[in-house]
């Protein structure tokens, strides 16, 4: 065989692993093997997303933002990597 690498270096992320932090109403979680770091999340509720070092969106614990802008926030990620989960009822809010 040609041009086949003798090893293979595979990441993988693991899902629960993603942290989720409770704003308010709201369960928040960014997954992070769907972040490609497209900072839309960080521009609609800067005082809920940042980037790490990794580029990769991060909760920022004890945000003051509203439930709706978060909501916004999450709709505005361009693969759905934020996860809104209702406290109350449990429910998956976004994505739906
Ligand atoms: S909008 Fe989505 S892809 Fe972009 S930084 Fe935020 S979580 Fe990551």
């Amino acid at each position: 065989m040609k041009n086949v690498p003798k090893t293979l270096n595979v990441i993988v992320m693991d899902p629960s692993q993603d942290k989720e932090v409770t704003i308010g109403k709201y369960k928040v979680k960014v997954i992070r093997s769907l972040c490609i770091s497209a900072a839309a999340c960080v521009g609609v509720s800067p005082a809920t997303f940042t980037l790490d070092e990794e580029k990769k969106a991060v909760i920022t614990e004890g945000s003051t933002d509203t439930p709706e802008n978060i909501l916004l926030a999450a709709q505005a990620c361009p693969t759905q990597a934020i996860v809104v989960i209702d406290t109350e009822s449990g429910k998956q809010i976004w994505p739906v």
